[in-house]
This record gives C-alpha cells, sequence and structure tokens, in this order.
C-alpha cells in the first residue's frame, strides 16, 4: 500500500448508500434532489446527443469545452466584476470533486499545512493527505443562544485561526456556503480570513458549490472579491448543484491564470477532458439562465425559495421528534441534535464507535429514515463534536418529507 493510502478508508458516502441499497429506507442522507431537474436542462442534453453536429459526442477541449468555459467567464464576470479570461482562468472538471483534487494536488508540497474549518465536506482531509500535506483543523463553535439556533450561531474563533496560521502554512480551504451546516460566512469572517492568507501568503480555496441556494437576507459573498484576495483564490463551482443535476459529476474553478494553470496541469494527466454532452448542456442552461438572471425565475433564485419552505417544513417535524435543527441559512442539509431521542432507541446492537454512527444505522433498519452521521465531517480529534448530530437533506419532493414526518412518529 502506498504511503498516501495508508490512512484512507471507505468514505461515509459508500458506506451509507450501500446501507441504503440493503434497506431501503427514505433516504435523506446523502445530498441530492429526488425531483426533476429544469426541464430544458435535460432537453439541452438529449440535443446535445441528437445533434447535427455529431461531433458533440466526442472529445472536446481537454480544459473546457468552448462554449462552457465562454458562458462561466460570463457568468462569473458578472458576479466578480472582472474580465475572467475563458481559457486561462478556468478549468472544467468532473464535478466539484475533481476540482478540489486538483487545486491540492496542483499546489500542496509534503509537510505544507492546509487549515480546514470543521465540520467539513469530508474530502478534504483524505486529499490534503494524499498530496502528503498536513491539514490543521479549527472547529466552528455554537454561541450560547436560547430558543431556535440557527447556522449562524455556528462561530469562528478569529484567535484560533489565526494560531492555525503559520510559515509552513500553503492553503486555507473554506466552504460558504457550508456542507453540512449550512452556515453563511460574514463578511466580516472572510475579512479575518484574508487577512491572515495576506499575512502569511497563503491560497484560500473556496468551495462555493452552494452559492445560490442562500435563504432570507443572507447574501453569499465570494472571498475572490475581497481585496487582495482575487490573485490568491481557486473558487469552485458544481453543476450538480446549481442545476440539480448531481449525477452529471460537472464542476469547475475558476482563478488567477498562475494558479489555474497548475490546476490544469492535474487535470491533463488524470482525468483529461470531461464528459462533452454534459459540457454542451449546462453552457446551454448557464447561457439560459443568464439571460433571465435578474427575473425570480432565473433557476438560481426560483430554487432556492422552493428549497426554503422544504427547510422549514423539515425544521418543524424534526423539532417534533425532540430533535434540535440548526436552522441553515443556506445549502440543502440541517444538522440536528438527536441527544433527546437517546432512550428511545437501543443502540447496543450496533458496534460502532461513534454514537451517531451507531444512531443513523439504528435508525435506518429500526425506522426506515436514514441521515449522515455527523462526526463523518469532523476530524479524529474533533469527533466527539459531532456526535450529538445528525445531517438530513431536505432538497426531496414534499410527499418524501411528509413520509419522513410520519416515520419520526414511529419514535414516541
Ligand atoms: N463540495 C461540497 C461542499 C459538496 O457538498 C459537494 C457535493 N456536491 C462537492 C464539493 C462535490 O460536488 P460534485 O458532486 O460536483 O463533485
Ligand atoms: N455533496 C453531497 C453530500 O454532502 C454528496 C457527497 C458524496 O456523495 N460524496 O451529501
Amino acid at each position: 500500500l502506498p504511503d498516501r493510502l495508508k490512512d484512507s478508508s471507505p468514505s461515509v458516502w459508500n458506506e451509507y448508500s450501500a446501507l441504503a441499497a440493503k434497506y431501503n429506507p427514505l433516504n435523506l442522507g446523502q445530498g441530492f434532489p429526488d425531483f426533476p431537474p429544469p426541464s430544458y436542462v435535460i432537453k439541452a442534453l438529449v440535443d446535445a446527443t441528437t445533434n447535427p453536429n455529431v461531433l458533440l459526442n466526442q472529445y472536446t477541449r481537454g480544459f473546457g469545452h468552448p462554449r462552457l468555459v465562454q458562458a462561466l467567464a460570463k457568468l462569473y464576470s458578472k458576479v466578480t466584476n472582472r474580465d475572467i479570461n475563458p481559457l486561462s482562468e478556468i478549468l472544467v472538471t468532473c464535478g466539484a470533486y475533481e476540482a478540489l483534487y486538483a487545486s491540492i494536488m496542483g499546489h500542496v508540497e509534503k509537510g505544507d499545512e492546509v487549515v480546514i474549518i470543521e465540520p467539513y465536506f469530508d474530502c478534504y482531509e483524505p486529499m490534503v493527505k494524499m498530496a502528503h500535506g498536513v491539514p490543521r483543523f479549527v472547529a466552528l463553535k455554537p454561541r450560547p443562544c436560547e430558543g431556535k439556533m440557527t447556522s449562524n450561531d455556528l462561530v469562528l474563533d478569529p484567535k484560533e485561526l489565526e494560531s492555525a496560521f503559520n510559515e509552513k502554512t500553503k492553503m486555507i480551504i473554506l466552504n460558504t456556503p457550508h456542507n453540512p451546516t449550512g452556515k453563511v460566512f460574514t463578511e466580516a469572517e472572510l475579512k479575518t480570513i484574508a487577512d491572515l492568507c495576506r499575512k502569511w501568503n497563503v491560497l484560500c480555496v473556496s468551495d462555493e458549490v452552494y452559492e445560490w441556494m442562500v435563504y432570507g437576507e443572507h447574501e453569499h459573498i465570494r472571498i475572490c472579491n475581497l481585496p487582495g484576495m482575487w490573485e490568491r483564490t481557486i473558487s469552485i463551482g458544481s453543476a450538480g448543484k446549481a442545476f440539480s443535476v448531481t449525477g452529471w459529476k460537472l464542476g469547475w474553478a475558476y482563478g488567477p491564470a498562475n494558479l489555474i494553470t497548475n490546476l490544469q496541469m492535474v487535470h491533463q494527466n488524470s482525468v483529461y477532458t470531461s464528459a462533452t454532452p454534459i459540457q454542451e448542456a449546462v453552457a446551454s442552461g448557464i447561457e439560459f439562465e443568464l439571460s433571465r438572471f435578474d427575473s425570480p425565475e432565473c433557476y438560481f433564485k426560483s430554487f432556492a425559495q422552493e428549497l426554503k419552505v422544504k427547510r422549514d417544513v423539515m425544521a418543524d417535524f424534526l423539532q417534533d421528534a425532540g430533535m434540535r435543527p440548526i436552522i441553515p441559512d443556506a445549502g440543502y442539509f440541517m444538522f440536528a441534535d438527536w441527544s433527546k431521542l437517546e432512550r428511545k432507541v437501543d443502540l447496543s446492537s450496533e458496534t460502532d464507535k461513534y454514537k451517531d454512527y451507531r444512531f443513523t444505522k439504528w435508525m435506518t433498519k429500526n425506522i426506515g429514515l436514514q441521515a449522515i452521521p455527523a462526526s463523518a465531517f469532523y476530524s479524529d480529534g474533533y469527533k466527539a463534536l459531532g456526535e450529538a448530530y445528525v445531517r438530513y437533506c431536505f432538497a426531496k419532493k414534499d410527499e418524501n418529507l411528509m413520509k419522513a414526518k410520519e416515520l419520526l412518529k414511529k419514535l414516541k
């Protein structure tokens, strides 16, 4: 076994997808919508494969299909207020996963430290280790609050963050809006991160796959737009999230050419190019959304409206079931404290080290409802912080949310 794999084991996604296949629960675990994507995006994919230009079924430009990088350049030029070069400042990847992987492999060397904010999307840690980097974790902490808790109540301690930076720090991985909690990082928090990046000459990889799903008065701020940050930030997006087509596995990174070229080399030497018809269809989707960008019908806005209603439905039924949800300000996941339910379940039949794994497995097998254990989003040293929580996905049909509500009644 090569050194770079010695700490790797099957991820929670592989383990829990197998669990779902075996027990067939109502699956609110892995994050994907169970309803159709916008119909015109599906039609665009059919059109791409049946187009008289049969070459749309063959390889396209390695660093990104020309029509797609043009569309992405237009979209991100608009929201960054700059003139993004489609050829040198964008890379199209196989999902946001590959964009993360190329950013890390393209920059992290043996012994380089990478700051990761906990809880975190689980692949950050193994990717850093594959590059022989050293993760440095800083945990979001709940601030004391009465009554309803929102993801905004999870805060970064600036002192703690500051102490994670030193001359070995190469990169920080930021994820806003945040998976798993739905936190939208505030301007003040981003400024603290940006100041440290500038002070220590550190790169910022900003995973923004939930960029369009922001609720209420919250606003997604791109750290690349902060002073002095464009030149040190790689921003990452996902068509899977933007258009509710997670199975299409198409993502991208944008940033300054001198950084993106390093990602392009990793991509060229591993994946080479992403699926052409998928890129053509996503290009057409972005062009269409750009044509109605300021209208409430733009999918980037209308989807958030739909999700907000689902979020509130879920928060209510989790609360009724005896959990304490943290109301997310963005994204499509909800963290919920399940510890008050412990006396109603029998965790002795499960053998996992962490209680939240035992709880979620028991729930899948006995109640027929699947969630993701929160400790999967924490590093070894902090897993205890996650044990009281589980994560549910609310990007689900209303009837399935109702079904979840009914299933939870079995716990009474
Ligand atoms: N980052 C975060 C925070 C995610 O939640 C996901 C899952 N969508 C990804 C990256 C990976 O995205 P993709 O499916 O496009 O690879
Ligand atoms: N991003 C999705 C989630 O957090 C899916 C992750 C995955 O399947 N690897 O649920």
